[in-house]
C-alpha cells in the first residue's frame, strides 16, 4: 500500500507504530486576498509573479487571470485550533494584524492591496510541516508526498516534491522486475528521495528566514543589500537556483534504479 494521504496521514501513523508524530505549525500565518486588478496599483515595470521584499516583510503577488490579482504574506501569529482560526478571520483580528504589520507602508502595489483587504475577502492558511521521520515505509506500506515530508510553503515546494515522489515511485514500479518485493522498492524509493527532500527542507527554512520584518532601518538596509547580492550570485550559472537547475531541474525519469 502506498499512502499519499497528506499531512495528517493515518498510513504514516501505521508505519511509525507507537511513535507519535505531530505536524508542527510554522509559527507564521499566511494572510492574503484576491482582488480585482482595477483595485491594485501595479507599477508598470513590475513583472508578475513577484516576491516583494520590504522592511515590513515579504509579499507574493501573482495574477490569477487578466482581471484578478492574488497576494499573500506571512505574519508571526500564535497557533490556534481549526475553529479559532475562523474566529480570528471573522472578528477583524486578521485584518488588524496585517494593518499593524504593514503600518506606514506606502510602496505600491502593497499599499493599494492592503487598503482593499477586508474581513470578507481576507484568506488565511496556517502552514504545518511534518518533522523528519524515522522511516517512510515498512515491508508492505510506504508514504509519499506531504504524508512523508510536508514542508512549509515558503519555497512553493510541497506539491512539487509530492510530484517528484510520484515520478520516482512510478519509475521504480515500471523498471524493477514484477517479482521485486515491495520492501526493496520502498527502500530504494526512500534512499533516492530522502536526500533531495532534506535539501529542499533546508532551502525552505533559509527562504523563510528572509521573509520576516526587519526590526530597524539599519537591519533592513543590510538585508536589502544581501538579498540583491544573493539574487545576483544565485542567478548566474547552469544549475543555479534562479536558473531553476537545483529545484526545477530534477528529472525523475532519469534517476539511477538498481535492478
Ligand atoms: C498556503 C499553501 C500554499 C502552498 N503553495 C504551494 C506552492 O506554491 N507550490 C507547491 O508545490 N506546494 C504548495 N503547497 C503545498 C501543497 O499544497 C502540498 O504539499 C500538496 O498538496 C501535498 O500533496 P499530497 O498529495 O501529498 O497531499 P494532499 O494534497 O494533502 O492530499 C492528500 C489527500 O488524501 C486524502 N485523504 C486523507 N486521509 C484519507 C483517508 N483516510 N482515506 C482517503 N483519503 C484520505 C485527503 O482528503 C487529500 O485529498 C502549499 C500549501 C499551502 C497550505
Amino acid at each position: 500500500m502506498i499512502g499519499a494521504d497528506g499531512i495528517g496521514s493515518p498510513v504514516r501513523q501505521h508505519i511509525l507504530g507507537d511513535q507519535q508524530v505531530k505536524a508542527i505549525y510554522s509559527g507564521y500565518l499566511s494572510l492574503g486576498s484576491v482582488l480585482p486588478r482595477s483595485q491594485v496599483v501595479l507599477p508598470p515595470d513590475l513583472q508578475l509573479p513577484a516576491f516583494l521584499y520590504s522592511r515590513h516583510g515579504t509579499i507574493l503577488v501573482f495574477a490569477l487571470d487578466k482581471d484578478t490579482i492574488q497576494w499573500a504574506t506571512t505574519s508571526p501569529v500564535a497557533e490556534r485550533d481549526r475553529h479559532d482560526w475562523e474566529d480570528y478571520r471573522m472578528s477583524g483580528q486578521a485584518v488588524a494584524q496585517l494593518q499593524s504589520d504593514w503600518s506606514g507602508c506606502t510602496l505600491e502595489p502593497i499599499a493599494s492591496m492592503l487598503r482593499h483587504v477586508t474581513d470578507d475577502n481576507i484568506r488565511l492558511w496556517a502552514p504545518y510541516q511534518v518533522p523528519e521521520l524515522a522511516r517512510w515505509h515498512t515491508a508492505r506500506t510506504c508514504v509519499l508526498g506531504d504524508a512523508a515530508h510536508a514542508v512549509s510553503p515558503s519555497l512553493g515546494q510541497g506539491a512539487a516534491q509530492a510530484f517528484e515522489d510520484v515520478g520516482v515511485m512510478a519509475r521504480l514500479l515500471t523498471t524493477l522486475p514484477d517479482t521485486t518485493p515491495p520492501s526493496t522498492i520502498f527502500s530504494q524509493f526512500e534512499g533516492l528521495r530522502r536526500p533531495r527532500v532534506d535539501m529542499i527542507r533546508k532551502m525552505t527554512a533559509s527562504a523563510e528566514s528572509t521573509r520576516g520584518a526587519s526590526s530597524s532601518g539599519l537591519g533592513w538596509f543590510v538585508k536589502d543589500k544581501i538579498i540583491k547580492a544573493s539574487f545576483m550570485v544565485m542567478g548566474k550559472g547552469k544549475g543555479s537556483y534562479m536558473s531553476n537547475g537545483t529545484i526545477g531541474g530534477y528529472d525523475a525519469t532519469n534517476i539511477d534504479v538498481k535492478v
